[in-house]
């Protein structure tokens, strides 16, 4: 059993301002695998202090020096892979083999794009306007709160890590409790990477304690999170009185569109990506839209390939899916799941319980609920679990609106051999993402959404503005 007990701050293991431990569980066996120190208030004062120290003397390094520091971080993080892979896979139940490929291969794609894109990006700009040319400065905003989810650990914190360090921010990191391994870990590789002390910070808590006091610390200039739309309302009330920026990566509701001239493996890729990482994604194409043509078929192949997932737990290697994260999940799926039938849907394949042989672990049976209509409870909710939800229509026209019919705005996919129409309808949905026949995300395109998605993009370019303030100096000339 790990002992979560230290937080790094100011380039120190420190002891909690008081000890208030929980248990964090593996999903797969239901047993505690580490005790985590819960930080408070005071915790939260010694880490932003330190980070705000340090602020002046990193946003004043050369960019080449905070470069090469970061360079030398990824090294770490890249020679400690396997590590990590498995610490991800015991706190949140990705098998193995994805943990150590997609999971930790999320964040080697972010630190090469993010150190890629730094040396060509423009921190100051002229500007030509009434006969003077002005100078615009971008800047590093100052000390940020990274708060993250359990998720996809690795990709989140790099996602937020790697450009606040770049542009100068300083940092203090609060990961998910409920899967604190990886955050932990992370910060043991700053600590080897030589990160000078202060200028990253991680203060392990919940959000009610760390969390919300991070977001409400004066000295805190910004906010950027990932996690529930209900913990995002809460930060921005919280982040209100002092005016931060806040940067929101909340829930989605895909739609993944299946017109009749949809190409053969369209199916099976849909389904694939609504189950990856157990459905636990933001950008799940949890809602299959199936036009009327293919519809029968659609549903048959649909619930074949479901029925072929294996389930199985983490540790194994292997292509199968793993549990959910922890028990309040696994009841939240049930729950959905029950909600579906009841509201009509047609099960045809999985359902409720959990898969025959897996009594212990928090194992959902790969399910499939077809006939549904965009009103009912499983269409409407984020489920975060292996359920694919089917929804027959019948024109373009009907597809967008259905699509278009949620509070959710985040990835939506297409699915049709003709080109004109796919562009047509990325151009209707409103989402801050599409994905057209299968071509996925790059690390370089922006990363976020519309709606009650959230605010703000990652990634790319878009993910480095996202930590710098914009000044106009006038009179440089
Ligand atoms: P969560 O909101 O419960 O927790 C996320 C983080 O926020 C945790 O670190 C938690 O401790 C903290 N937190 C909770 N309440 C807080 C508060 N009041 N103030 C400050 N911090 C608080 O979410 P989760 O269950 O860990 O993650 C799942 C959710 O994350 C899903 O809704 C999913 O869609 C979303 N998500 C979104 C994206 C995206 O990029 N859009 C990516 C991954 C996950």
């Amino acid at each position: 059993m790990q002992h979560l007990h230290h937080f790094y701050i100011d380039g120190a293991w420190t002891p909690p301002h008081r000890l208030n431990a929980i248990e964090v569980v593996d999903p797969s066996t239901e047993q505690p695998i580490a005790s985590l120190a819960l930080g408070a208030e005071e915790d939260v004062e010694r880490a932003v202090t330190a980070a705000a120290s340090a602020f002046p003397r990193w946003s004043g390094t050369p960019l080449m020096e905070r470069k090469a520091a970061v360079a030398r971080l990824a090294e770490v993080y890249q020679r400690r892979g396997e590590e990590m892979g498995a610490a991800i896979s015991r706190e949140m139940g990705a098998p193995i083999d994805l943990a150590t490929t997609a999971q930790v291969g999320s964040g080697s794609g972010h630190f090469q794009t993010f150190l890629d894109l730094i040396d060509g990006f423009e921190f100051e700009e002229w500007l030509e306007a009434d006969s003077h040319c002005h100078r615009i400065l971008k800047e590093p905003i100052g000390v940020v709160a990274l708060i993250t989810p359990w998720n996809w650990p690795m990709n989140q914190i790099a996602l937020k890590v790697v450009p606040a360090l770049l542009t100068g921010c300083t940092v203090v990191l609060k990961p998910s409790e409920i899967a604190p391994l990886s955050g932990h870990l992370f910060a043991e590789m700053v600590a080897e990477a030589g990160i000078p002390a202060g200028v990253f910070n991680l203060v392990h808590g919940d959000g009610a304690g760390v969390g919300s006091a991070l977001t409400a610390h004066p000295r805190v200039d910004m906010v950027s999170f990932t996690g529930s739309n209900r913990a995002g309302v809460a930060i921005s009330k919280t982040a209100a009185d002092t005016i931060k920026r806040v940067s929101l990566e909340l829930g989605g509701k895909g739609a993944n569109i299946l017109f009749d001239d949809a190409d053969e493996k369209a199916v099976a890729r849909g389904l694939a990506s609504c189950f990856l990482n157990s459905g636990q994604g933001c950008n799940a194409p949890s809602r299959m839209l199936v036009q009327r043509g293919i519809y029968e078929e659609t549903v048959a192949k649909a619930a074949e390939i479901a029925r072929a997932v294996q389930v199985a737990p983490a540790s194994l290697p292997g292509n199968h899916i793993g549990p959910v994260v922890s028990e309040a999940q696994y009841e939240r799926i049930q729950g959905l799941i029950a909600s579906g039938l009841e509201q009509g849907a047609r099960l045809v394949a999985g359902g409720l319980g959990r898969p025959e042989g897996l009594e212990t672990g928090y194992f959902v049976r790969p399910t499939v609920l077809a006939d549904c209509t965009n009103e009912m409870t499983v269409a409407r909710e984020e489920i975060f679990g292996p359920v694919q939800v089917i929804i027959p229509f019948d024109s373009e026209e009907e597809a967008i609106a259905i699509a278009n019919d949620t509070v959710f705005g985040l990835t939506n996919y297409v699915q049709t051999a003709d080109l004109h129409r796919a562009r047509r309808v990325a151009r209707a949905l409103r989402s801050g993402m599409v994905e057209i026949n299968g071509v996925g995300r790059s690390w370089r395109t922006p990363f976020g959404g519309y709606k009650q998605s959230g605010s703000g993009r990652e990634g790319g370019l878009w993910g480095i503005e996202e930590f710098l303030e914009v000044k106009a100096v006038s009179g440089w000339d």
